[in-house]
């Protein structure tokens, strides 16, 4: 995990919005608010997001405009994914701890592994701690292509692992086995379809197929 550079600095105090999804049941436990942000420094190969690697991009928000379309949307919490959330730890970390002080759970996933968050914690990286430390759930390890997982909602391989960081989910992780994974699509008022949560490709295209009949 690099040190950010000068110009992650200065958007330390700007969230970089790619996407606002006010409601979902297809990102973690319960309906959550799920924010996407721009920005990914890891680059797995066969990420389904690779739009959202860029760090150009996105629509800067503040933290506390973000926090309050959070709370603004009455879900039982925020689900950060990406992109890379911790690519952007200083912001996020001031939305997460506004929503976790409302009493709302925060799940973050990240692509990278829980070995390297704790370094840069040991590094000094106060802006890794704060999220970390604001987060209930964390979802670690990049996505490998080959290594699809089928049996655990949520996460799009095997190797990544589910992490409690508090008591908010107690039983979670005994209830992940056999879960299934949930898609939603969105149609809003002009046709543009929306996808999100996780899907095998081909169900996808099947759904979205019959769609646009
Ligand atoms: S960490 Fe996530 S967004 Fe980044 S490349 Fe991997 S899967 Fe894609």
């Amino acid at each position: 995990m690099s040190e950010p550079g000068p110009a992650a600095r200065r958007a330390a105090e700007t969230v970089s919005l790619a996407r606002f999804l006010a409601a979902t049941r297809a990102e973690g436990p319960g309906e959550r608010t799920a924010i996407w942000v721009q920005g990914c420094a890891i680059r797995c190969p066969g990420c389904f997001n690779p739009q959202l690697w860029s760090f150009r991009g996105g629509t800067r928000v503040s933290p506390v405009e973000l926090a309050r379309r959070v709370l603004d949307a009455g879900t039982d919490g925020l689900t950060l994914l990406g992109g890379e959330p911790f690519d952007q730890a200083a912001a996020l970390a001031r939305v997460a701890a506004a929503v976790s002080a409302a009493g709302r759970s925060v799940m973050t996933f990240t692509g990278y592994t829980r070995a390297q968050l704790a370094a840069a914690v040991d590094a000094g990286r106060d802006d890794v701690a704060a999220l970390l430390a604001a987060t209930d759930l964390l979802v670690a390890g990049p996505f490998q292509a080959d290594r699809i997982d089928t049996n655990r909602p949520w996460v799009g391989s095997t190797n990544q692992e589910f992490v409690l960081l508090s008591d908010r989910f107690p039983g979670l992780l005994d209830e992940l086995s056999g879960s299934p994974d949930r898609v939603e699509v969105t149609v809003d008022r002009a046709g543009r379809i929306a996808v999100n949560g996780w899907a095998e490709l081909d169900a996808l295209d099947e759904l979205l197929a019959g769609l646009r009949r």
